[in-house]
């Protein structure tokens, strides 16, 4: 760690070791500060560095901090020194879930409910553009009171590496939990992959045992590619037919989230407090306290329902509570001059785009089209060091709400940080809600201020980010997130 004493940072006393996985070591620690008790998960910039996972980790540590969810790990801050990055992230007291199914399986209520959490969890996730691509036992932790909390949402760049690099067939031992296409590599929607990861957890949690399970890696292979599992006699029909609507290996056919809602079985849960579901569970000694839950924990799932789905503040609100530690530059030591600038807009992507181009007409430069939402503002003349070019990039966050990354891509930097602060930054200051400053607040953040509609939401912000977000501009970088504009 950075010191002998284990003080990282000077915030934070690192205890001990909870897991490792394949990027990172996670550890017990307690803000020196607050005493709240985190968990801090610790990467070696190295080795993501070598996966050239860089720019997308860059906006994908952003993705946590808007992902705030009863049933999600909330991401409270990002440091980084010159060789590590820092996760601190909520510490899930109850260690992992699986570790109860280890025990045996759980009653079809204890299991609904933790089903419920997940797939709420999911439907949130899933509705901010943000996919998990890894759901797997490790990833699903309890708190104290027994709520399910979904972990390494919004790192799906390293679980992304890890399956194209074929390694979750190494280091994560098996790939029981993992959709057939992604296995087969082809291109894949996240919603879709982390549903059917969803459906191996189901079907864990009521029976014990895996529905793909085999010694040999390419039979496997093969059982997941077919879908090739039985549900035990015992399963109730109607969950029956809610797996294999789930484990459908076709993602175009598999259920969606709402049609998981729909499905009897997950409704019944909803409706159950008289509903007396027969216990399969032998050894359910550890799980008495949780038999009487299965209408607590529909309550607790409703109120992960009430959630609006796209609250047009919400993202916004944590993007400016936020917005002081805006600046990622202290993470990854880039050349300051190159950095990219950031905007936030409560904007549709065509007002964007509209702007992009006026600018680009008063600078008398081109705008080249190149990507799904990527700009590129190139010059007439040969500057310098070659043709200048700036790249624009705007990713959604909901329709109408964007983020624009502003960056050099070829030619002069100085000329570049000229254009950019007398008439870029003006320019989409001007229907930006919030950028990217370097040390002070805008004052569009105070105006709107107002607009805020939950002050619990304030609240509910994790005091030691509230307390300790003025001092930390160097180090806390939580930001904005993320999904390319088609
Ligand atoms: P992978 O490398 O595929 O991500 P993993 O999920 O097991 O595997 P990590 O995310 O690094 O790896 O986590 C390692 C272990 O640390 C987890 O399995 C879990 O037991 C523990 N852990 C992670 N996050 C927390 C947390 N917030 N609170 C408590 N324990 C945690
Ligand atoms: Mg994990």
């Amino acid at each position: 760690m950075e010191n002998k004493s284990n003080v990282l940072l000077k915030r934070y006393e690192l205890g001990r070791l909870l897991g490792q996985g394949t990027f990172a070591k996670v550890y017990y620690a307690r803000s020196l500060i607050t005493n709240q008790s985190v968990a801090i998960k610790v990467i070696d910039k190295e080795k993501i560095m070598k996966v050239g996972l860089v720019d997308q980790i860059k906006r994908e540590i952003s993705i946590m901090t808007l992902v705030k969810h009863p049933n999600v790990i909330q991401l409270y801050e990002v440091m980084a020194t010159k060789t590590k990055i820092y996760f601190v992230m909520e510490y899930a007291k109850g260690g992992e879930l699986f570790d109860k199914v280890a025990k045996g399986k759980l009653k079809e209520e204890v299991a609904w409910k933790y089903f419920n959490q997940l797939i709420n969890a999911v439907d949130f996730c899933h509705s901010r553009g943000v996919y998990h691509r890894d759901i797997k036992p490790e990833n699903l932790l309890l708190d104290e009171n027994d709520n399910l909390k979904a972990s390494d949402f919004g790192l799906s760049a390293l679980a992304e590496s890890k399956h194209q690099d074929g390694l979750l067939h190494t280091t994560c031992g098996t790939p029981a939990y993992v959709a057939p296409e992604v296995i087969n590599r082809k291109g894949y929607d996240g919603a879709k992959a982390d549903i059917w990861s969803c459906g191996v957890v189901l079907y864990v949690l009521l029976d014990g045992y895996l529905p793909f399970h085999d010694s040999n890696l390419m039979e496997l292979y093969r059982k997941i590619g077919r879908a090739d599992f039985k549900c035990p006699s015992w399963f109730p029909p109607e969950v029956k037919r809610l797996l294999f609507r789930i484990l459908d290996p076709n993602p175009s056919t598999r259920a969606s989230i709402d049609k998981i809602k729909e499905s009897t079985w997950y409704k019944k849960g909803l409706k159950s407090k008289h509903i007396n579901f027969e216990s399969e569970n032998k050894d359910a000694s550890s799980l008495d306290t949780e038999t009487s839950s299965w209408h607590e924990s529909a309550s607790v799932a409703a109120e992960g329902k009430q959630e609006p789905i796209r609250p047009p503040n919400l993202n916004a609100f944590d993007i400016i509570s936020l917005s002081v530690g805006f600046d990622l530059s202290g993470l990854f030591e880039e050349d300051y001059r190159r950095r990219e600038a950031r905007f936030i807009f409560r904007k549709p992507a065509t007002v964007i785009v509209s702007k992009l181009e006026e600018i680009a007409k008063k600078l008398r430069m081109k705008v080249k089209k190149r990507d799904a939402g990527l700009f590129r503002l190139e010059g007439l003349r040969e500057g310098r060091k070659g043709i200048l070019s700036i790249d624009a990039e705007i990713f959604e966050v909901t329709p109408s709400f964007h983020l624009v990354e502003v960056k050099l891509s070829n030619g002069d930097s100085m000329e570049y940080q000229k254009i950019l602060k007398d008439d870029i930054k003006p320019a989409l200051q001007d229907i930006a809600w919030v950028w990217q400053d370097d040390q002070q607040q805008q004052p569009h953040q105070q105006q709107q201020h107002h607009l805020q509609p939950h002050e619990v939401q304030h609240e509910r912000l994790p005091q030691l980010q509230q307390e300790e977000q003025h001092k930390q501009q160097q180090q806390c970088q939580p930001f904005a997130s993320v999904h390319l504009v088609s």
